[in-house]
């Protein structure tokens, strides 16, 4: 369980809690969910159900691989001392072929991509690096000792960990378990993530809202993103912007692993989940991050349970979460590493803002990845401008301009 050990503060009467930088915020999500996950599930899945799932076991290899010295041309197995020269053809391998042939100095046995080498070959000469009359197979070149060869065992030993608990297994991961004959695989349960969105304002996506009223996005986004992270998404409904309403929904998702809550956590008059979270015995790491858009965003545990005060507004909501909330649903769900998609890119046009917050703003990252442009956007709210981006443009809290062509960072959508 979660080991909170500073004692409950009210958030009504202590103001702040701690406004961290980016890096901060992030470091701390991190060695908290690290130092304190609770005790992980396992179960038993087939193997075409483990994609996205995370390993629950290590697995080792059932035997050597490759079982036997392969070829990986097709062309002829020979002893690398007997070229360049003229070598007498005495026989073919194919790929599944069981093969008792042994090779003899100043012989070539015709062999095809994936078959055995025989022994007493120490080499493979590409078929287009030959040209054959008759049973004479001319080779002009030097060879190297075990070129075209994959030595058996050099790829896995039998016995070897190959995979490792806490990895996520994705098509290659797969493809490894299947050449290793895994049917049923150990993964660990999904994190049950509890979503509650606040707000007077807020509708069922399937009504009219009226000029006052806007649907919840926000609880869709995050279900979405939440699979995405790996849990499995709890939506509790619509908290109203008062006390008791939200102290039943935060007591609701405590039956979940995570609590992400959207809205209700800026300086308003109404923005109640922090006081409610504090009645409840909340310990608070930070309230405040210094970024854009996700400027209060809260992050604490309660009752064993960590949550996310996610700000409302449904673009910092869904940048929020992709910044901590991923990382927090990938380590309860057994992953040992939660990686934020970064990348670099030269803007295409020059950049300024005002220092002090590290941005995230929406952008376009071209085909080729070489080249990125902001969008224009109109602010946190913006869903429709969201849409149209592909990539976050990440500025640096302490620099002002960039000029055309400036390298700058870019986290992929
Ligand atoms: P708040 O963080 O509660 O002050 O909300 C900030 C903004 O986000 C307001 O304009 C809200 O109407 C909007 N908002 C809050 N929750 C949601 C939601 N679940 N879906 C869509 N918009 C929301
Ligand atoms: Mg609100």
């Amino acid at each position: 369980m979660i080991a909170c050990g500073a004692k409950a503060k009210a958030a009504s009467t202590m103001g702040l809690v701690a406004t961290l930088d980016f890096e901060q915020a992030r470091a701390s999500v991190l060695s908290r969910l690290c130092a304190n996950r609770p005790p992980l599930i396992a179960e038993e899945v087939d193997l075409l159900e483990a994609a996205g799932r995370v390993l629950a076991e290590a697995v080792p290899a059932d035997r050597d691989y490759p079982p036997t010295d392969r070829s990986v041309r097709d062309g002829f197995a020979i002893r690398a001392a007997d070229v360049p020269g003229t070598l007498e053809l005495s026989g073919e391998i194919r790929a599944g072929q069981k093969s008792d042939l042994v090779l003899q100095p100043g012989q070539a046995i015709e062999i095809m991509t994936g078959a055995a080498v025989p022994p007493g070959a120490d080499a493979v000469v590409m078929i287009e690096h030959t040209s054959v009359a008759g049973h004479r197979v001319v080779i002009e070149r030097t060879l190297s000792h075990r070129e075209n060869i994959n030595p058996c065992g050099s790829e896995m030993r039998a016995g070897q960990t190959v995979l490792q608990p806490g990895a996520r297994l994705g098509y290659a991961e797969v493809a490894l378990l299947a050449t290793l004959g895994r049917r049923r695989l150990r993964v660990y349960a999904k994190p049950k993530v509890a979503i509650i969105a606040t707000g007077d304002e807020l509708t069922g996506i399937e009504e009219a809202p009226l000029a006052h009223q806007i649907r919840n996005s926000n609880a869709y986004s995050l279900a979405v993103q939440v699979q995405r992270a790996g849990g499995r998404p709890v939506i509790l409904g619509v908290a109203k912007d008062e006390y008791d309403s939200t102290f039943d929904l935060i007591q609701r998702g405590l039956a979940s692993d995570l609590l992400l809550l959207s809205g209700g956590v800026s300086a308003g008059r109404y923005d109640i989940v922090e006081k409610v979270l504090a009645d409840l015995g909340a310990e608070f790491f930070f309230d405040r991050v210094r970024i854009q858009p996700g400027q209060p965003l809260v992050f604490g545990a309660v009752q064993g349970k960590f949550f996310f005060g996610l700000p409302g507004n449904p673009v910092s909501t869904m940048v929020t979460f992709e910044l901590f909330g991923r990382a927090a649903v990938e380590l309860l769900g057994g992953q040992t590493e939660s990686m934020l998609p970064l990348t670099w890119s030269r803007l295409s046009q020059e950049f300024h803002q005002k220092t002090g917050l590290t941005r995230f703003l929406p952008a376009r990252l071209n085909s080729d990845g070489s080249c990125v442009t902001p969008l224009e956007w109109q602010g946190s709210g913006d869903i429709a401008g969201l849409t149209r981006a592909n990539a976050f443009l990440v500025t640096e809290a302490g620099r002002e301009n960039w000029a055309e062509s400036d390298l700058i960072r870019v986290l992929l959508k």
